[in-house]
């Protein structure tokens, strides 16, 4: 015994017997002095931080991000110079399903980055897609209610996917990517990553450009058919996690070139779309794609909870060199990411290894949960300003004033926007197969939803393009033909039932 460690509890006593625990005899009961067992107990019974409320199913591993080109006139950020190495950190998820689903589902998948870089934690949590279902972070909760499941039912309900959507046509364009080819993906190595929102980069001059981050992969795309994925489900609920583990393990580490889109800050106020409405990309041919580097994935974490559950990515975090947006989505997301981590994981969670910078860290926040690290160097430095060496404001790292006027009201956000224009760009891109793999997709996951809500959202379909609400309908007339016991239930059934 003696070449291995004693194993003692969370205080450090030695452990002496860790079979049997201490009772009254053979068969009597047990002793509440027995504070090893009890201990044990309540261990376990502490196990699980809340799951994410979105995002719970997720895969990860630490890389590194090397920048190869030169974008040093648009940013002065370090993690962006050429040259640059920077250690980082991935999790994807799917977006709908609890902790323990599977995972190869129809569904948008997140791809959170933590970048470590010299001057603070960059983090981009973005989506495998360029755009998002709403553009008014007043939606966002509604939305996600759609997504998970019914209240009476405890089921996911397609009825209130798609009235929703119905009811929002600025989601047509992120609906026609999650039903296309590349909503259901094989892994997470056969996936572009989007950053998603604009964000700006600022310069050494002080010059402003907004930006977006795109990080392509280089393995290719790959994606599953419906049977395909149901076959693979029957299988395993693991398959993304497998893929991931696997690669990694056996050398195989996966790639992604990492390209970005720069905007004039002036072009802001001329383009025909919003460039800072989440529900639109920037056409390539108006802002083309630049290569400015390579992320690679080359570790599996040791410990999945303490490097992967407990990674906590906001949008909030970011550096100098590299801005916010007016983007209302990015606005919600700044509070309520951290905010979501601190209430999942604790006070103080930026402070776990996993999240902690590489750089040094001073601030005054003070007590609460986890408050382990060390005090300031000087402990009579505990505010500020104080007298005794502590932490100052540096303004070499003020950014330049946002020019922004309008009156404070509660716009219309569906007002002078085009919804239908980019979905149109993207379902001309589609060959025949996918235009007929997407009007499947759709027509099956609309399962039984009620006629009216479905012809709402084919009326939204032929303003993308006459060819797709025709195909969507008539997919959904060959699943009926074939299903008769599809029902269509009216308003009042409807009513009925949720009385
Ligand atoms: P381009 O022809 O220059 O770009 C088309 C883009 O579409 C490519 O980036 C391609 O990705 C991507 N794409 C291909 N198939 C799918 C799919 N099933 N789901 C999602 N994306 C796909 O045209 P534009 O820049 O003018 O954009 C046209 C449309 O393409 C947009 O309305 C948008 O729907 C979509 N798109 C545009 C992006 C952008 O940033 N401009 C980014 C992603 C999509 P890849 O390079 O990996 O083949």
């Amino acid at each position: 015994m003696a070449d291995k460690p004693t194993m003692t509890t969370s205080a450090g006593a030695p452990i002496a017997d860790n079979q049997n625990s201490l009772s009254a005899g053979p068969r009597g009961p047990l002793l509440l002095q027995d504070y090893q067992l009890i201990e044990k107990l309540a261990h376990q019974n502490r196990e699980r931080v809340p799951e994410r409320v979105v995002h719970a199913k997720g895969w990860g591993a630490h890389g590194v991000l090397t920048i190869t080109g030169d974008i040093s006139r648009y940013t002065k950020a370090k993690v962006l110079q050429p040259g640059a190495q920077t250690p980082m950190i991935l999790r994807c998820s799917t977006v709908a399903g609890e902790a323990g689903a599977a995972d190869a589902e129809r569904d948008v998948r997140g791809f959170a980055l933590k970048f470590y870089t010299p001057e603070g934690n960059w983090d981009l949590v973005g989506n495998n897609t360029p755009v998002f279902f709403v553009r008014d972070p007043l939606k966002f909760p509604d939305f996600i209610h759609t997504q998970k499941r019914h209240p009476r039912t405890n089921l996911r309900s397609p009825t209130a996917m798609w009235d929703f959507w119905s009811l929002s046509p600025e989601s047509l364009h992120q609906v026609t990517i999650l039903m296309s080819d590349r909503g259901l993906p094989t892994d997470i190595r056969h996936i572009n990553g989007y950053g998603s929102h604009t964000f700006a980069l600022i310069n050494d001059a002080g010059e402003r450009f907004w930006v977006k981050f795109h990080f392509k992969t280089m393995q290719g795309h790959r994606h599953w058919t419906n049977e395909e994925a149901a076959q693979v489900v029957g299988r395993t609920r693991e398959s993304t996690q497998e893929d991931l583990f696997e690669a990694i393990e056996t050398g195989n580490f996966p790639k992604w070139k990492m390209q970005v889109q720069i905007m004039p800050e002036a072009d802001a106020d001329k383009t025909s779309y919003n460039p800072f409405d989440l529900t639109k990309v920037w056409p390539h041919a108006d802002y083309p794609s630049i290569d400015i580097g390579v992320m690679e994935l080359n570790r599996n974490p040791d410990n999945y909870f303490a490097e992967i559950e407990q990674a906590a990515f906001s949008p909030s975090n970011i550096v100098p060199g590299i801005g916010f947006s007016p983007d209302k989505m990015l606005q919600a997301r700044i509070f309520a990411y951290a905010d979501a981590h601190r209430h999942r994981i604790g006070t103080h969670y930026e402070a776990l290894p996993i999240n902690a910078p590489h750089c040094p860290v001073n601030h005054y926040h003070k007590d609460g949960a986890m408050r382990f690290f060390p005090n300031n160097p000087n402990p009579a430095a505990y505010y500020e300003p104080n007298s005794f060496g502590g932490p100052v404001e540096d303004h070499r790292f003020d950014e330049p004033p946002l020019k922004i006027s309008g009156d404070a009201d509660r716009w219309n956000h569906r007002e002078g926007n085009d919804d239908f224009v980019q979905p149109r760009a993207l379902f001309n891109l589609f060959d025949e197969g996918q235009k007929a793999r997407l009007f499947a997709n759709i027509a099956a996951a609309m399962g039984d939803i009620p006629d009216f809500i479905e012809e709402r959202q084919c009326k939204l379909f032929d303003q993308v393009h006459p060819d797709y609400g025709a195909g969507v309908r008539s997919a959904r007339a060959a699943i009926k033909d074939r299903n008769p016991s599809i029902s269509a239930p009216t308003d009042q059934t409807l009513a009925d039932a949720s009385a």
